[in-house]
């Protein structure tokens, strides 16, 4: 049976991709901020451990690996912000603070997070490490605003790249992912694709991933997106 670990699965792709996964009758270990007030998450039927976790939480995140015995196929790290509310993210404007928050949460946060989990996917069957991360960190294919968020995912693009080429002997899977635009608190009532979509889209690429130094940036829908 395959076993999941999603962050930031309290609402959003994240919610979503749990509820993708236990309907597949997958062990998920669902990650959030605030398991009390995580409603539609507890109402997921299937095997769903539900934990508290603060990506930033360094602490945190070293306890938990350690609560979590088992070995993990798939470890997804999905929470991101998209940087500080109402903040102005103009290259002109935008705040130190902003930059280092959003790096924090949108970089540090999701290495710290595969990191603490790769012993896990080590001891798997599936060993794969996915990243979602955003179209919008594409250097080939960036214009202006959205400074501190576009930045915090061009990091984590190379910091994924790093990792393909340095796991692929132990033959662990890397997956830097887009989901789509996706109508969630993030994306905005006109994205593209529903959650349910994007969750879909992702699970089936994930499915795919091999071991390769070649690191792939793919999209929800199988397409590769120029770094
Ligand atoms: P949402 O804003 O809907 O959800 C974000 C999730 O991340 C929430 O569960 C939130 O928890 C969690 N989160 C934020 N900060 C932390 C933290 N420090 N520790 C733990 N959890 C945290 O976003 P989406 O579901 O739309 O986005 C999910 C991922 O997809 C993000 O990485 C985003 O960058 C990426 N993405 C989304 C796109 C879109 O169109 N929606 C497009 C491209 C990429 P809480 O409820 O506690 O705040």
């Amino acid at each position: 049976m395959t076993t999941v670990l999603i962050t930031g699965a309290n609402r959003g792709i994240g919610l979503e991709l749990t509820r993708h996964y236990a309907g597949e009758g997958a062990t998920v270990h669902a990650c959030c901020r605030t398991p009390s007030e995580a409603r539609e998450l507890s109402g997921i039927a299937g095997s769903v451990h539900i934990h508290q976790l603060d990506t930033t939480d360094h602490g945190r995140l070293g306890e938990l690996a350690k609560e979590i015995s088992e070995p993990i196929d798939i470890v997804i790290a999905n929470a991101g912000i998209y940087g500080l509310p109402d903040e102005d993210q103009s290259f002109e404007k935008v705040s130190a603070e902003n930059l280092s928050r959003t790096l924090e949460v949108n970089l540090t946060g999701t290495v710290e997070t595969l990191r603490a989990f790769l012993p896990h996917a080590r001891r798997s069957e599936g060993k794969k490490l996915v990243a979602i991360t955003s179209k919008m960190g594409s250097i080939a294919d960036a214009s202006q605003g959205a400074v501190a968020y576009r930045v915090s995912k061009t990091a984590l693009n190379m910091a994924m790249t790093c990792a393909a080429a340095e796991l692929k002997g132990e033959g662990i899977a890397v997956g830097t992912l887009h989901p789509g635009w996706v109508r969630t608190d993030m994306g905005g009532p006109n994205g593209n694709i529903s959650p349910e979509e994007s969750a879909k889209g992702l699970a089936k690429v994930i499915e795919g991933l091999k071991p390769s130094d070649k690191a792939t940036f793919t999209s929800f829908s199988g397409e590769d997106l120029p770094w």
